[in-house]
């Protein structure tokens, strides 16, 4: 539920309907707007339903949310989108995010080599992982803190904001010295332990649908991390299990205009890991765009025939500059710009 305060509310006001939200044994969310103050109450259905706060001095009004979840519903914020600003580039609205890099971190050149030419095309953040979710325990697994510092070096050099992988909440402290942004890997979606932990670290996070997961599975999880105060939460659509043998993953571009429905939260689409296969990257990326999608994710190496991981669905960086501006310009049909690298 969320109890809408009138624009004279006092702070005495607002703090006695956050007393009689607790007494009801629900949390109190408390969110100050231009005009008004918002207060969501959290927590158990039987509980909020006896708050009775409509007569309470200072509310102007009060909107049940009546998903399983609140935080990230399209009602907590009042019908309108979100958007987030990572270093100074902006994600969801009318901004679009293109977010690029290699699939792994695996050596110096590599990574520099990959992060300049993405930089120099005008993607806005630098992906790397360091530490990879990988199906067999006997493949490559990443070059866990040395590749933090290739990263952090790439983001010396070309100024963009990095995100990465983090699949071990041991490895928190030396995420946060370098990532702009915390990814959580579609292996992770569910791991609602993890997802609390980097809820309480505060630092954005772009959040994979899990590979079968369904649309509110992904919200609820997408809930674990703003129930802890971290408003910024980018939802990636990267492909689900089908049936379908003829690519990696379905990507379930029909997630878009849904979770646009219920969410407020930015939804990016990464169609490197749906596919699988590089020929199918740039088709699924403009179908992204149309769809309405607030950002892409994709992968993108110097030399895609030596990469330890994922090679075949990797762009080439001298292919990259080309396919962005074919989605940018999908994407401004869609209504969307991508953002000036500044
Ligand atoms: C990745 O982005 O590096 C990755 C492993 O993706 P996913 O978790 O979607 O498989
Ligand atoms: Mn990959």
């Amino acid at each position: 539920m969320m109890i809408v305060m009138k624009e004279s509310a006092t702070t005495e006001q607002v703090e006695a309907v956050i007393r009689q939200v607790e007494q009801v044994g629900a949390r109190a969310h408390l969110s100050r707007g231009e005009l008004h103050t918002v207060i969501g109450a959290i927590g158990d259905r039987d509980h909020v339903a006896n708050l009775e706060v409509e007569g309470f001095p200072g509310v102007d009004h009060v909107v049940p949310i009546t998903r399983p979840y609140k935080l990230a519903s399209l009602q907590f914020k009042r019908e309108q989108y979100s958007v987030f600003d990572i270093g100074g580039r902006k994600v969801g609205g009318s901004a679009f995010m293109m977010i690029a890099g290699p699939c792994t971190i695996e050596s110096r050149d590599q990574m520099l080599t990959a992060a300049a030419a993405v930089h120099e095309a005008g993607a806005q953040l630098l992906r790397g992982g360091a530490y990879k979710p990988r199906t067999s325990p006997y493949s490559f697994q990443g070059l866990g803190e040395g590749g933090l510092r290739l990263l952090a070096e790439a983001r010396e050099e070309t100024g963009m904001p990095v995100v990465t992988e983090l699949m071990d909440i041991r490895d928190l402290d030396p995420i946060l010295e370098v990532a702009d942004v915390i990814q959580v890997g579609a292996r992770n979606m569910q791991n609602f332990t993890l997802l609390t932990e980097i809820g309480r670290a505060g630092r954005p996070v772009i959040l994979k649908r899990g590979l079968s997961a369904t649309i509110d599975e992904l919200l609820m999880a997408a809930e674990y991390v703003l129930k802890e105060g971290t408003e910024t939460v980018i939802l990636c659509e990267r492909g689900i299990r089908t049936f379908e043998t003829a690519y990696r993953f379905t990507l379930d571009l029909m997630a878009i205009p849904v979770l646009k429905q219920r969410t407020h939260l930015p939804v990016i689409v990464d169609p490197s890991h749906a596919a699988g296969r590089r020929d199918l990257v740039l088709p699924m990326s403009l179908a992204a765009a149309a769809a309405g999608a607030d950002g892409i994710i994709v992968e993108v190496h110097p030399e895609p025939e030596q990469a330890i991981c994922d090679g075949p669905q990797q762009l080439r960086t001298g292919e990259f500059a080309d396919y962005l501006r074919q989605v940018e310009a999908v994407a401004a049909l869609a209504g969307k710009q991508v953002a000036e690298t500044v």
